[in-house]
């Protein structure tokens, strides 16, 4: 079953064919929008929050390798092509305008639902990739190397200082408690230990040449913990005046949205 939520469009012609894919998709758990032709796909896509689209290639109004072209311009969507025998050209054409995957028909349901999955896994395995990388300009934390780099050079953090550091710069502006902390970094919530945070921060601020009374990257929030902030992001240095930074109460539940 899929995870409640997941939109997808279906741009198929063929009433037969549009409507079997529909409830095939709405039977495995997912929210179907289906559209007979191009002109009212795109009108469709338009209105957002699509987590896939099926896309019939030959389609009167505006042809589905015109539809690809369109939303691809502007969207990572994944596409699946369904074309007919003999499309062939068509078909590498459809991939060469941004198609995932295509389906030859006539194609089993249950074929198509397990490419549907296979290309939501793949999407989100990508999401979580990018995230593996985060550059802040001067710095960079990479966490598949498990190093960090300060304009260039590696910063030879511990293991702990490299998590603590990790955990804070994903969701920049977010404050976090010294205990949220410790649960995060040494892996398990004990009273007591919420001081050898602060010593961490202090091997940390002096490995990536941060001043804690003059800080570019790690924040302290008096009687709260820390926060990370970046003068590269978006959200830039508001200071370390509250819990409240422009990706600061939000930051889970992005996190939720791109997991779900
Ligand atoms: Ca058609």
């Amino acid at each position: 079953m899929a995870d409640k939520n997941l939109k997808i469009l279906i741009v198929e012609d063929e009433k037969a064919i549009r409507e079997a894919v529909s409830a095939y998709l709405e039977q495995d758990g997912f929210e179907v929008v289906a559209t007979t032709d191009g002109q009212e796909a795109l009108v469709a896509f338009s209105e957002g929050g699509f987590c896939l689209v099926v896309l019939d290639l030959m389609l009167p109004t505006v042809s589905g390798e015109e539809v690809c072209r369109v939303i691809r311009a502007g969207s990572d969507v994944p596409i699946i092509m369904l074309t007919a025998r003999g499309e062939v050209e068509d078909r590498v054409q459809g991939l060469e305008q941004g198609a995932d995957d295509y389906l030859t028909k006539p194609f089993s349901l249950r074929e198509l639902v397990a490419r549907v999955h296979a290309l939501l896994r793949r999407a989100r395995v990508g999401g979580e990739e990018a995230r593996r990388k985060l550059d802040f300009g001067d710095l960079v934390i990479d966490a598949d190397a498990h190093a960090v780099f300060v304009r260039g050079s590696d910063a030879e953090l511990t293991a702990s200082e490299f998590k603590l550091l990790y955990t804070l710069a994903q969701f920049p502006g977010r404050a976090y408690s010294r205990m949220e902390l410790v649960e995060k970094v040494l892996g398990y919530t004990f009273a007591g230990y919420e001081r050898t945070i602060d010593s961490h921060i202090k091997n940390l601020r002096a490995k990536i040449g941060d001043d804690p009374r003059k800080p570019t990257w790690l924040f302290t929030m008096h009687g709260v913990g820390y926060r990370f902030l970046s003068p590269s992001a978006p959200s830039g240095p508001s200071g370390p005046s509250g819990p409240s930074g422009p990706s600061g109460p939000n930051a889970d539940k992005a996190k939720e949205a791109t997991v779900a």
